[in-house]
């Protein structure tokens, strides 16, 4: 595996790539890698000739108040998850190089950032689509690989992709998940035992809403109440939101009619965990599940490649 650190190196192996007719796969990740991680990897490497997996923990993503300083990293456990896993090039770049002095261009995507997270985090995908863009500059992709627990993201790359005539296809993959159901994220490794108890509930809730709209349960208030009510009975857990919105504008909705997503962001203690399932009428009830990347990690019976 090459490890890369400057821009222009990237640049310049992805043109050898693309000189020798091989299409590159890219998975940006702020690392601290899991299995989540891992199966976008091998969806990257299913679909394209070489990956690129990059490391990067953004700061202008980070709110002044939020975890950047102490987000987890682990670099050595890191290389060797991806080794292992057969990427050709691990990207790490400096932020004195991303962001040098005077740095003063920002891309920012509009209506679907607006909220969710966005409405928490005012700045957050401001940050994600400016360093995203320059990792695409970098890398060069085909190819990209994004999760669906991270829905709103993965929703405003996409709008980003398409608004600015990137050449890049967007791909999604499954919420990978621990045994007992939490969405596998770098963030859980900050809960206490009890935190990390509790944090089932969200995955529970979520399952439990999913069970009424596989009886036929439509109305977007009862299934966000299914889901605030198993939060709320939760003494560690404080919803910072539920909503049920439309899988492809993100905007509120009362009825499901369309392909829509419910999704979750609540704090365990100080971390601030999301998840999320798609609800799809179209979907016949009690189908199989897709993209399960593990035995052991459990999925939700809708969600997958959005
Ligand atoms: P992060 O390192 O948290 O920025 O995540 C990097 C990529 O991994 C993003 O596209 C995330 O959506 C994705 N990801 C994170 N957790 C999971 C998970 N449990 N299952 C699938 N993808 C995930």
């Amino acid at each position: 595996m090459h490890v890369i650190e400057s821009v222009r190196q990237m640049q310049q192996w992805a043109d050898g790539q693309r000189a020798a007719a091989r299409r590159i796969g890219f998975v940006p990740t702020m690392g601290y890698l899991h299995r989540g991680h891992l199966s976008l990897i091998e969806l990257a490497r299913s679909r394209t000739d070489c990956v690129v997996v990059s490391i990067f923990v953004n700061p202008l993503q980070f709110g002044a108040n939020e975890d950047f300083d102490r987000y987890p990293r682990d670099l050595d456990g890191d290389r060797r998850k991806l080794e292992s896993a057969g990427v050709d090039v691990l990207f790490l770049p400096r932020t004195e190089e991303l962001y040098p002095p005077g740095f003063q261009t920002a891309v920012e995507v509009e209506r679907v950032t607006r909220g969710l997270c966005g409405a928490s985090r005012p700045t957050h995908f401001r940050g994600v689509t400016t360093v995203v863009a320059k990792l695409f500059l970098a890398v060069k992709p085909h190819v990209a690989v994004f999760g669906a627990k991270d829905f709103q993201q993965l929703v405003t790359v996409r709008q980003m992709v398409r608004d600015l005539n990137f050449d890049i296809e967007i791909l999604s993959g499954p919420i990978v998940r621990e045994a007992d159901g939490l969405a596998m994220s770098s963030r859980n490794a900050y809960l206490s035992p009890a935190e990390r108890v509790a944090a089932r509930a969200i995955f529970q809730a979520l399952s439990e809403a999913r069970a009424a709209f596989a009886s036929g349960e439509r109305n977007a208030d009862r299934l966000r109440e299914l889901v605030v009510s198993r939060l709320s009975s939760v003494p560690l857990a404080r919803i910072d939101y539920v909503e049920l919105v439309d899988a492809e504008t993100l905007e509120p909705v009362r009825r499901i009619a369309r392909p829509g997503v419910l999704a979750v962001a609540a704090f365990l203690g100080s971390t601030r965990l999301i998840d999320n399932c798609l609800l799809d009428p179209a979907e016949e009830t009690g189908s199989a599940t897709e993209g399960v990347a593990d035995e052991d990690s459990q999925q939700l019976p809708t969600e997958g490649s959005v």
